[in-house]
């Protein structure tokens, strides 16, 4: 396991999410159920073995990335989730 993958947000990270963002026009490419099209999020698409290629990042909105279970733990910190 590589230990390269810092806590937080880089300012790597926060260039490389803009220009994913930028690349796939700020509209979410999910489009899951509930999807708000309004992208904010970058989503790992394989999963965070490939790292942060933006070969494999896709612009998503919140409400996808959060629905896929990714917790890359590149975006600000989590917000405690309520069950109902
Ligand atoms: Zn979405």
């Amino acid at each position: 396991m590589s230990k390269s993958w810092a806590k937080g947000s880089t300012r790597a990270w926060r260039r490389t999410r803009a220009q994913v963002l930028a690349r796939d026009g700020h509209r979410c490419q999910l489009k899951l159920p509930g999807c708000t099209t309004v992208a904010t999020h970058v989503h790992h698409v394989r999963g965070k073995q490939h790292g942060d290629d933006e070969a494999y990042l896709v612009a998503s909105c919140e409400h996808c990335n959060l629905s896929t279970g990714d917790v890359s733990g590149h975006d600000p910190a989590p917000e405690p989730r309520t069950r109902w």
